[in-house]
């Protein structure tokens, strides 16, 4: 396949930039260094993050391609930049947890770090202005924001990649707290899985050390935020294929 041509930018999002290319259905996804937190309350640039996220990410898409899960991710162009096929983004974040931290203990109250009997999903509607408020399946389904085919397969799809995920990480040492996937529909109409998997995304605890490998360094100010994501990418790109 030839490369693509980078076209005009479409969106600026709070980690990433959206290019369209000299092909209708494929996009430039360049990771940036900048960090958000908090609705975007919280802010900090810090160089090497993109190139992280990047690298992180496509490690983490291709693993899940060879898995068969159906996925926007093409390939990964250079240190910032990864090839996508173009999608239209379903106003839905989907939410896997396995171990209860973050909103949740916040919202209901209940006991930090205990492990699920099974996978919790949830589901929150995208909108920055509403500050992503959680919903159930009959407001996705009411307001048109998915339909019952489209839930069906997202809750499928997303209860495999935690199962993949999981496999991934574990012989690292490294466990899956919780995640954040979003979908999109291709030209066809067809759903896949979107947007990217990083320690942006997730949460990865050290699973003898208990020291938090991901984004909750930067939102709780715990230092060494690169330096956890630099980790990630070390004992990633090291395992044994
Ligand atoms: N998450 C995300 N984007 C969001 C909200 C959450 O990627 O806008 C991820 C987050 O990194 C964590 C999981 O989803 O891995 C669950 O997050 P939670 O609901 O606990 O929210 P938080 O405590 O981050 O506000």
């Amino acid at each position: 396949m030839s490369k693509p041509i980078q076209g005009e930018m479409m969106y600026e999002g709070k980690a990433k930039r959206l290019y369209a290319t000299d092909d209708p259905n494929l996009t430039i996804m360049e990771y940036k260094d900048s960090f958000t937190a908090f609705n975007g309350e919280k802010r900090a640039e810090m160089t090497g993050k993109g190139r992280l996220n990047n690298a992180i990410s496509a490690e983490i898409f291709e693993y899940i391609k060879e898995n068969g899960v159906p996925l926007h991710f093409v390939e990964k162009l250079d240190e910032l930049r990864q090839l996508a096929v173009r999608v239209k983004i379903l106003p839905l974040e989907v939410v896997v947890r396995n171990i209860t931290t973050g909103s949740i203990v916040k919202r209901l109250g209940v006991e930090e770090g205990k492990r699920l009997p099974r996978p919790l999903l949830e589901f929150y509607y995208k909108d920055d202005a509403l500050g992503d408020p959680i919903v159930t399946e009959d407001h996705a389904l009411l307001f048109g924001w998915a339909t019952e085919a489209d839930l069906a397969e997202i809750k499928k799809i997303t209860l495999r990649v935690n199962e993949l995920l999981q496999k991934l990480f574990e012989p690292l040492g490294i466990v899956l707290v919780d995640f954040k996937l979003e979908f999109g529909k291709d030209r066809d109409g067809r759903l896949i899985l979107a947007d990217e998997i990083s320690p942006d995304t997730c949460r990865f605890w050290d699973s003898s050390t208990g020291d938090r490998l991901d984004k909750d360094r930067f939102r709780k100010d715990l230092g060494n935020v690169l330096g956890a994501y630099e980790e990630i990418w070390r004992r990633l790109s090291g395992r044994k294929k």
